[in-house]
């Protein structure tokens, strides 16, 4: 399905090509610490579907926690707002990791797995029996 979306302050704009059964939750400690949440939810999309549409995201590379793995995390310059993780580097992509908060599209974005399960806050598979407000509380 065609994707599109922007960072919260809407400076960096994009869309993209991605396949709604791929998205997944990632509690792993690198996502946790790179929300300021207890998970990141992740489509992937094919690099060359992959098309900035506004803005330049601010690049930082981390090796991931576990692995060592280098990856780009993608982020806007002004806000903040995660955008995508990719390989490192210049030259075309293979695939963007994009996150599905950003995208117009997220009502029809249910997460269909969970990675790093390990890592994942005790208390997150609990949320539903909290009590809950239709507005701030
Ligand atoms: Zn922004
Ligand atoms: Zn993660």
């Amino acid at each position: 399905m065609r994707i599109d979306g922007s960072c919260h302050c809407g400076e960096v704009t994009f869309e993209g090509d991605a396949d709604p059964d791929k998205v997944w939750v990632c509690h792993c400690t690198d996502c946790q610490s790179g929300t300021g949440s207890a998970f990141r939810i992740n489509i992937p999309v094919p690099g060359p579907s992959f098309r900035l549409l506004s803005g330049t995201p601010a690049i930082y590379v981390k090796h991931t926690a576990e692995s060592g793995t280098p990856r780009a995390q993608a982020f806007c310059p002004r806000c903040g707002s995660p955008i995508y993780s990719t390989t490192p580097g210049d030259g075309p992509k293979e695939a963007y990791t994009v996150r599905v908060g950003l995208l117009k599209q997220r009502g029809e974005l249910a997460p269909k797995k969970q990675n790093w399960f390990r890592s994942a806050r005790s208390w997150v598979t609990g949320l539903g029996s909290l009590p809950k407000n239709e507005k701030q509380g």
